[in-house]
């Protein structure tokens, strides 16, 4: 079964969220638990845990189905250690807060070495990051996004990726979510079944499809291969409708939260129907 949703708002407390998500046709989601753009929050209530349970239990949607994203003010692998530690503070108190929610995912970027590292010490001081944070937290599980490689960002090769789950300690803690819009733009392709084919057992290879935990399906206003992020609405890019039905013809994205970070909201209700009627026709195909 596919799981699609959107990062959606969770403006006025994170209980609203799984509202937004339902009334767009969701049966998963993502969401921030804190602003994304400054360091300090405050601590989530008792009071807004138990509404944000409550709602997420009448909504229908499976705590595995959220994918909380962190803040985007986290940087792992910052080679500053002062700002690496407020780094990881940051990443410990979102980890904490997806655990009070009842959440078992944080979808998190790696990091970048500011051109002050090269890439493989900028992997090892992110898992290095990783670790500290496994041990300073309970069970959630820290769910490595892929990237476009815009400036000095790290993760933009599946083998960064499998560098960063070979460093970290506790393997059944970590996790790999992929973004179709920043796997395009670092020169991975989807969109033809042959393209789509390489690139997954590129994954399978070298990752492994065991790993993944989630995936965030946008377009590409960036070019192939252009290490640029502009991520645009579904069959609106340069990955195209083809791309997605690919996907959605997949068994190996059952079961996971796919989710839309696309750039019109008002129209993810429509592309999460033709992305469910993708993988309707592929199943009434198949019986
Ligand atoms: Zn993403
Ligand atoms: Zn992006």
């Amino acid at each position: 079964m596919k799981f699609i949703g959107a990062h959606v708002s969770a403006a006025g407390g994170v209980f609203n969220a799984p509202a937004n998500a339902l009334e767009i046709g969701a049966n998963a989601f993502a969401l921030f638990t804190k602003n994304q753009r400054q360091w300090k929050s405050k601590p989530l209530t008792e009071k807004e845990i138990t509404a944000f349970r409550e709602a997420l239990k009448d909504s229908g949607i499976s705590p595995e189905q959220v994918l909380p994203h962190d803040s985007y003010l986290i940087n792992l692998g910052n080679p500053d250690p002062e700002k690496r530690q407020k780094s990881l503070d940051a990443f410990v108190d979102e980890l904490h807060r997806v655990e009070q929610l009842g959440l078992s995912l944080l979808n998190f970027h790696p990091g970048s070495g500011l051109n002050e590292v090269d890439e493989d010490e900028c992997l090892k001081l992110i898992a290095d990051s990783m670790n500290q944070a496994m041990e300073r937290t309970g069970s959630a599980v820290l769910v490595i996004e892929n990237t476009s490689g815009q400036g000095s960002a790290v993760g933009y090769r599946f083998e960064h990726l499998a560098r960063l789950i070979e460093l970290v300690d506790t393997k059944e803690r970590v996790g790999v979510c992929l973004d179709t819009c920043h796997a395009f733009a670092a020169g991975y392709d989807f969109r033809s079944p042959e393209a789509y084919g390489k690139t997954m057992s590129d994954f399978d290879d070298t990752v492994g499809f065991s790993r993944l935990k989630g995936m965030h399906l946008n377009d590409a206003k960036s070019a192939f291969g252009s290490r640029v992020d502009r991520h645009a609405s579904l069959g609106e890019g340069n990955i195209g409708w083809e791309g997605f039905r690919n996907i959605m013809r997949d068994p190996r994205t059952d079961g996971i939260p796919l989710i839309l970070e696309t750039i019109e909201p008002e129209r993810w209700a429509e592309e999460i129907r033709t992305l469910r009627s993708f993988a309707e026709s592929d199943s009434g195909r198949n019986s």
